[in-house]
């Protein structure tokens, strides 16, 4: 046993797990069914649908190129949230779990975190991005990269795409974690606190909580994604790091009390630290543990040790929450408008 599984297989006792060996186990045949049915139904989709769709609408031909792309991308979150759903169910139990508390006992923050969550899930947020960070969100690194690349007279890539992918995914994990950081400690900053609290202010984790951000949240838009474009990440390294991402998102907002052992110390983030991240005072003291690969937290000065799933999160600004979520967003987005034309924080 590593020991990633070793904290992990210690995060629960038995008699809270799913309703102990019996239950864990449906548990994981449940996930094991549901990961086969959904990659048959890929394998399936993409024998029968060609890569390039052309349709005719309205007397309008249309042609839909990468088909079998947008199928991993846009399928990707029914796989990558329900393993993680599972996976935390199986550590905490049921009566501890985001699904329990999504399904039957929701608060008004968990209302939030899943009204955010459908809306980017039908391509609201993406939209809402465009309009509220005035287009900036549709810039693209790989045309600066292939301008740069001009320039210099020759390829600017870190990891040419002939490499092994494991490697390329590494490497441009290690680039994507090191931009993630320096744009969450910005975020942090007094002028982008105000979009960046909205991820805060959840008080309780759900797993989705990991996709409760702001739509104008620029600093991500344009830090985080762009430098691995600029640096001539292949699609396919693009699109796994941002897997790896996602599946990391979910998992450190979850209620699974680990630290990972030395892995949470040092490669990837876990849900404890992360917890700590969100302690409540932080809008006066930022806590630290900003980094999904926690090396830079120990290289930048931001690591605070250890902690724990009873840990109060949330911020001390007042928050409706709730499924009707344009008037806090809408608040956020003028505080942070108006933090850069006053000298006092707000
Ligand atoms: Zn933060
Ligand atoms: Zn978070």
């Amino acid at each position: 046993m590593t020991e990633l599984a070793a904290p992990l297989a210690n995060a629960a006792p038995p008699d809270r797990a799913g309703g102990g060996l019996a239950g864990r186990t449906a548990i994981v045949l449940g996930l094991v069914v549901y990961v086969a049915a959904l990659l048959g139904a890929w394998r399936l989709l993409t024998a029968i649908l060609p890569d390039q769709l052309h349709l005719t609408l309205l007397h309008h031909a249309f042609t839909l190129k990468e088909v079998h792309r947008r199928i991993v991308s846009d399928g990707v979150i029914f796989l990558l949230l329900p393993t993680v759903l599972w996976i935390e169910w199986l550590f905490v139990g049921w009566s501890g779990s985001s699904v329990r508390q999504l399904l039957f006992a929701r608060r008004a923050s968990n209302k939030t975190d899943l009204a955010i969550f459908l809306m980017g899930q039908g391509h609201l947020t993406d939209l809402a991005g465009r309009l509220l960070t005035l287009g900036a969100s549709m810039l693209s690194g790989a045309w600066i990269h292939d301008r740069l690349s001009a320039a210099a007279g020759f390829p600017l890539t870190l990891v040419p795409a002939s490499m092994p992918l494991s490697l390329q995914v590494a490497a441009y994990f290690g680039v994507y974690s090191f931009f993630d950081y320096w744009t969450h400690r910005l975020d942090h900053s007094r002028y982008f606190w105000p979009l960046h609290r909205y991820h805060h202010s959840a008080d309780d984790f759900c797993v989705v909580t990991a996709t409760r951000q702001h739509p104008a949240a620029f600093t991500g838009i344009f830090f985080v994604n762009i430098p691995m474009a600029i640096l001539g990440a292949s699609a396919a390294a693009m699109i796994y790091v941002n897997v790896l991402v996602v599946l990391l998102g979910f998992l450190i907002h979850s209620r699974i009390d680990t630290n990972f052992g030395w892995i949470g110390r040092w490669i990837i983030q876990s849900p404890n630290h992360h917890r700590l991240h969100h302690v409540l005072d932080i809008s006066e003291q930022p806590a630290g543990h900003f980094a999904m690969a926690p090396i830079w937290d120990h290289l930048f000065g931001t690591w605070r040790g250890e902690a724990d799933q009873t840990l109060v999160i949330g911020v001390d600004t007042q928050y409706r929450h709730g499924f009707w979520v344009v008037p806090d967003l809408a608040r956020d987005y003028w505080h942070f408008w108006k933090g850069w034309f006053q000298r006092k924080p707000v």
